[in-house]
């Protein structure tokens, strides 16, 4: 009798921790390099945008398109917005929340204007999961986006690369979405189009590599679901962000007031030093809210970007 009671005991513990064991859902954490003072790679041509605009644009369409087509995943960035989180700060927020994968995006340059393609680096070619990431990532540039892809490489030149990929724990690319110093790459990274395609590739690369390593989790999302999803978007899904501060600024301040538009002011739960941000207007779709963006923009925030609520 005993004995029965306590392989009934070992049995349930045993299958609590198996449930517990078998995960539901993946994290990624995704990274658009540089930021607020660090600009990053500049192009010449002083109309295109800096490196620190183009990778926080591409990061938010990879993480709206993860969202959007795939479930179970939990997206989390290190910045929505023109600050700079330091690399410890960026590689402690993966660490601390036991995120799955980590993408940080960037651009490259280079004092040769010749040359151009993207590059996905790892810390070493010994870290599989990485290295099986960053090479479905780089395949799909060459094939689905028409890129010219460098290949997978490890360590490499640049100091920023290193950190962030060094210190997370889990599997990590950096992706280099192309060369600002190139000016046909230049100029097709600054076109929306190229950033959806860009960001498109990251995200099939993501989703190839992360559907083979958890055959558990269903990734995909019903497409009535997608669709139910966009029509039913109807009271704002997107707004425009228009600054963020350190301490709240009131939303009534007249430097708002040239807008013509109610500021709502969010306080964020984030270890950034910026903790408020303050956005206006509430759209169903994104195309609505970008048409609104240029408005906001030519009203002296230059810097205003469409977030998601
Ligand atoms: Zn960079």
């Amino acid at each position: 009798m005993r004995i029965t009671l306590l392989f009934l005991v070992c049995l349930a513990i045993y299958s609590t921790s198996f449930s517990w064991s078998q995960k539901r859902e993946v994290t990624v954490v995704i990274d658009p390099g540089h930021g607020g003072q660090d600009p990053g790679h500049v192009s010449e041509n002083k109309a295109f945008a800096t490196e620190k605009e183009l990778n926080l644009k591409i990061a938010m369409f990879l993480g709206g398109y993860i969202e959007k087509y795939l479930q179970n995943v939990k997206v989390v960035y290190t910045r929505t917005s023109d600050i700079y989180p330091s690399l410890d700060q960026r590689v402690t927020k993966a660490n601390s929340i036991n995120a799955d994968y980590f993408i940080s995006i960037h651009c490259n340059g280079n004092s040769r204007k010749s040359v151009r393609g993207t590059e996905s680096h790892v810390h070493s070619m010994s870290l599989k999961k990485s290295v099986a990431m960053a090479r479905e990532i780089e395949k799909q540039f060459s094939t689905r986006a028409g890129r010219k892809s460098r290949g997978v490489k490890d360590k490499g030149d640049l100091q920023h690369s290193i950190q962030v990929l060094k210190y997370t724990n889990m599997p990590s690319v950096l992706v280099e979405c192309g060369f600002l110093t190139n000016d046909r790459e230049a100029r097709y990274l600054n076109t929306t189009h190229g950033q959806e395609i860009i960001a498109s590739a990251i995200f099939r690369g993501f989703r190839s590599h992360i559907t083979k390593q958890h055959p558990n989790i269903s990734f995909k999302r019903p497409e009535n679901e997608i669709n139910n999803n966009s029509s039913s978007t109807v009271n704002g899904a997107y707004s425009i962000q228009i600054m963020s501060s350190k301490q709240p600024v009131d939303p009534k301040d007249s430097s708002f007031r040239k807008l013509k538009m109610d500021v709502q002011r969010t306080k964020l739960n984030t270890s950034s030093a910026y903790k408020y941000i303050y956005t206006v207007g509430s759209y169903a779709t994104r195309k609505e809210a970008k048409a609104a963006l240029s408005t906001v923009r030519t009203k002296g925030f230059k810097d205003a970007i469409v977030i998601k609520q």
